[in-house]
């Protein structure tokens, strides 16, 4: 599996290089969600070492089954729906927060892991189940991370499921927050629309199924 994998981030940097980026310049996040401990170490194995979870519990587990050398080279990134109740399970893992919705949220976090990166995640999309803050609560949310302690690297939202179309403008939105707010990280992209994304000027694409293949089961269900 690790050639096959090795295989699929060639062709996810040309991919970036196509959409006339530096593969250098743009962060990969591999998502590992819903796969085992066999797809992580593999990920690891194969130089991914920026890994994305969005169920706390399967974070917590997959980071306690690591070796030492292992969990010196990871570096998670939290990137679901997360109930308060959970920070303190998986603070001490976390290396970067990318869903920072509420300020309730980010008060738990700076409890449990002070100064702690994070992202402030956006509903540029505005459809109704999508996790993030309005467009226009976006500033005070970052004023709020920032009073708290907290060093806010940027803005991440997840694109329409819907239409390309819908895709260039929720991540033109987030484009224009970033821009206004003077914020670098830019998480944007998945899978499916990665390509707009990097057009629109991501700097963070979060990719599971382009790295893994299809996901065994869905995420949290060996809980
Ligand atoms: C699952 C997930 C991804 C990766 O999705 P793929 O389509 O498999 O690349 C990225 N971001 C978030 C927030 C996710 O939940």
């Amino acid at each position: 599996m690790t050639d096959a994998l090795a295989d699929r981030i060639d062709r996810l940097r040309d991919r970036i290089a196509r959409a006339g980026r530096d593969p250098d310049t743009v962060t990969i996040v591999a998502v590992t969600k819903g796969f085992g401990l066999d797809t992580v170490e593999h990920a690891l194995a194969a130089g991914l070492t920026e890994l994305g979870e969005n169920y706390a519990q399967d974070l917590r587990a997959k980071a306690d089954a690591l070796d030492s050398a292992q969990r010196d080279a990871v570096r998670w990134h939290f990137i679901g729906r997360l109930q308060t109740n959970k920070v303190r399970l998986i603070a001490p893992e976390v290396a970067l927060w990318q869903s920072i919705d509420r300020p309730a949220l980010a008060e738990e976090i700076a409890k449990h892991a002070p100064q702690a990166h994070v992202l402030v995640q956006v509903n540029t999309s505005g459809e109704e189940q999508k996790g993030g803050c309005r467009p226009d609560e976006t500033e005070r949310l970052v004023t709020r991370c920032r009073e708290l302690g907290l060093t806010v690297r940027g803005l991440m939202c997840v694109g329409p499921a819907a239409a390309p179309d819908e895709s260039r403008s929720a991540f033109r939105r987030l484009t224009t927050l970033a821009d206004g707010l003077d914020l670098r990280e830019r998480s944007m992209g998945m899978s499916d629309d990665l390509d707009i994304a990097l057009d629109e000027g991501s700097t963070m694409i979060r990719i599971g199924t382009a790295l893994f293949g299809r996901r065994p089961a869905p995420p949290g269900a060996h809980r």
